[in-house]
This record gives C-alpha cells, sequence and structure tokens, in this order.
C-alpha cells in the first residue's frame, strides 16, 4: 500500500471509495447530458441498480427505492410519511449512533429510549412490548441494525400487524445485512465511511411503491410526482447530486470485491482470537460485513486490553459511546427502564482497527494486545 495518508501507524478506519479512474466513466456522462442534479439519469440509474442489488441479495422482487441526502435524513423522512401520527412518541434503542435519536426529535417526535438485547446489541420486539405495556402505543418504533447488524423483519413485521405500531428500519450500516425488505421503510447512509458509499447520501427502500413516492417528492420540495409542478406535500431539499450518483453506482461496481477483501481481513482476526474469549457480533465476516468492527470483550478484560492498546498504539472507540440517553441534549428523553443492559454492552463492545489496508502484521499487533491480558 503506496497511500501517503495511511502510514505505518494503524488507524481505526480507513474508508475506501471508487478511485478517480473507476469514477470517471460516470462523470463523462454528466459532461454530455449536463444534468447535474434533480433526479438525473445517474440518480435514477442508481435507485434502479439499489433496488437489483437488494432484490438479488434478498430473493425478492425489486423493492422501490429513492436516494435522500443522507442516513439521517432517510430517518427523518421515513418517519414523516410512513407515520400517522404528526407528533409523539417513538420508541429506540439508546445503544445506536446520535443520528438515530436527531432524525427522530428533527422529524417532531420525542425519543423514548429502550434497552437492548445482551447477545444480538439489537433492540427486540420483546422489549418493545414490554414498553408498550408500561407506556401505551407510541407513534412509532425506529428499529437500529446494531453496527450494521442482521435485522429479524419478520419477528417486527409481527409487530406491527398484532400492535398496529409503524415500525421503521435504521438500517444505516447494514447494506450488505438486510436479508428482507417489506412495506416497512428500510433507511440506509451511503456516507463514505459506511460499507457502501458516495461520500454523503443516502436511500429510502420499501415494498411500498406509493411510500417510495411520496418520499421522493418530499427530497424535492413536496412537488407532484406527475410533473404538474404544484407542491403536494411539505417537504424540502433533500436530494443528492448526480456527481455523489457517480460515486454510488461505481462503488456498486466494487461491492463484491470489497466484501471479500474485508471478509479476508476478518479472517485473520478470526484465526488469532480463536480459543480467547473475545467474541464479535453473530455472522460477522461470515454472513454479513461492514465497514467497523466490534471486539465484544468480558467484562474483566475491558479495562486491561484498553490500557494495552494505549500502551501499543492501536486506536479504539466506543462507536455508538455510552448510549444517546448519556448526550446532554437527550439527557431529559424518558428512559422505559434503567438500561441496564445497555451500559453493559456499550462497555464491553469495543471498536478496533478495521479496514482493506490494515496488513497481517498490524492485525497480529491488535489481536496480541488483546489476549493474555
Ligand atoms: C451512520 C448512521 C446514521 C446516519 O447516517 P448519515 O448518512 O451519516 O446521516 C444513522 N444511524 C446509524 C445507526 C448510523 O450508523
Amino acid at each position: 500500500m503506496t497511500d501517503q495518508t495511511i502510514g505505518a501507524d494503524i488507524q481505526l478506519l480507513v474508508p475506501r471509495l471508487p478511485s478517480a479512474g473507476v469514477i470517471a466513466p460516470y462523470i463523462e456522462e454528466i459532461d454530455r447530458t449536463h444534468v447535474y442534479s434533480n433526479g438525473g439519469p445517474l440518480e435514477r440509474r442508481l435507485c434502479s441498480e439499489l433496488g437489483a442489488f437488494f432484490s438479488d441479495r434478498t430473493g425478492s422482487r425489486a423493492p422501490a427505492v429513492t436516494t435522500v441526502t443522507n442516513g439521517t435524513i432517510a430517518i427523518e423522512l421515513a418517519l414523516r410519511t410512513y407515520v400517522a401520527a404528526a407528533g409523539g412518541e417513538v420508541i429506540l434503542p439508546s445503544y445506536t449512533f446520535i443520528a438515530s435519536a436527531q432524525a427522530v426529535s428533527n422529524a417532531g417526535f420525542t425519543p423514548v429510549f429502550v434497552d437492548v438485547d445482551e447477545d444480538t446489541l439489537a433492540v427486540t420486539p420483546a422489549i418493545v412490548r414490554r414498553a408498550i405495556e408500561v407506556r401505551g402505543k407510541p407513534a412509532a418504533v425506529l428499529v437500529v441494525s446494531p453496527f450494521g447488524g442482521p435485522i429479524r423483519f419478520d419477528e417486527w413485521d409481527d409487530l406491527e400487524t398484532t400492535t398496529g405500531v409503524p415500525v421503521i428500519f435504521d438500517a444505516a450500516a447494514a447494506a450488505l445485512s438486510i436479508s428482507k425488505v417489506g412495506r416497512q421503510p428500510v433507511c440506509l447512509s451511503l456516507h463514505a465511511t459506511k460499507i457502501l458509499g458516495a461520500g454523503e447520501g443516502g436511500a429510502v427502500i420499501s415494498t411500498d411503491e406509493a411510500l417510495v413516492v411520496a418520499i421522493r417528492s418530499m427530497t424535492n420540495f413536496g412537488f407532484d410526482p406527475a410533473g404538474t409542478r404544484l407542491s403536494l406535500r411539505r417537504g424540502g431539499n433533500y436530494r443528492i447530486s448526480e456527481y455523489a450518483a457517480a460515486v454510488g453506482l461505481a462503488s456498486l461496481t466494487e461491492i463484491a470485491h470489497k466484501r471479500r477483501t474485508l471478509f479476508a481481513r476478518f479472517e485473520e482476526f478470526r484465526d488469532r482470537l480463536a480459543g480467547s474469549r473475545i467474541q464479535f457480533q453473530e455472522g460477522f465476516g461470515s454472513e454479513w460485513i461492514t465497514a467497523t468492527m466490534n471486539l465484544i470483550l468480558p467484562d474483566e478484560a475491558v479495562e486491561p486490553v484498553l490500557a494495552r492498546f494505549s500502551r501499543d498504539g492501536i486506536p479504539w472507540r466506543r462507536w455508538y459511546g455510552d448510549g444517546c440517553h448519556t448526550h446532554p441534549i437527550f439527557a431529559e428523553s424518558p428512559c422505559l427502564s434503567s438500561l441496564d443492559v445497555t451500559k453493559r454492552v456499550a462497555r464491553r463492545t469495543i471498536g478496533v482497527p478495521f479496514h482493506e489496508f490494515l496488513t497481517d502484521s498490524q492485525i497480529e499487533r491488535i489481536c496480541a494486545a488483546c489476549t493474555g491480558w
């Protein structure tokens, strides 16, 4: 690897979007069409290729897709269209990236935090059902894919059917773990640091075509999709440019390669940590992968391992911090339990260096630092 910016130090995360040469043919199309935004040909192609990508992955018919400015806006617009209530409470796990809670607030709802399951790091229908018993029905539930991990779509579909509470999926980092797409909106981020990147960007995916058409219209000032130039609903400018679509399309051509490369990097970790008591998220590196990797440490290993990381110059991060409820801006938001599991998993779940440029010897250094504590 000759990239000067990467250097010899171990980096926590090194995103890699397609190189200039891979993007160039798409940019040349822009030169020819003189269309730079507003749902141009590249953006429309990105929507249809994403639809094909998810139908290939899920074995179902191609869902409807619209791009949006970013993953946070995807959640906001999904909440504003899929949820009948214009306000009220939205249940979500505290253990998520802060964007989930910000999106709930920005869409005019009150975030209500719940705990997660200790094994999957995800909120479960059982947790939500208990919350409904205690507090009554919320306006919606925002189900988060923890660090891009799998979501049990069928169980959530069942929860929505049996309780009538609409479900929205924050699958921001989950492009390679989505196993099903139904009518509930699936919100994706195309940020550079996610597994499928466009620099900035996002998408909403659903089999409900009318829902996706409505969200798409909101990205363009609520203009009538039939082209009357009349604004039919509240909206704004939540579009992506043709340049971002170009990068997104180029990324799709490389995603299979990226997946293989990261699977292979993970194998180095898995082999070196085999027999230790360190765990990974279930199925990580064998069934699915994403652009970050967490070690799940035994409780008593947290302090010694982090001390060794700082001694050895190995960067690490708790990607979700201690949960959204610990951020000052959400300090007043209701929590539906003591969030004891969140506290435990937040402490033990440590993001470690993981990217395509990690060398075997760097992985050896990282693994050496976290074994034999
Ligand atoms: C990245 C991320 C988001 C936000 O996506 P952006 O494209 O950065 O706005 C939301 N939720 C989760 C869980 C994320 O990881």
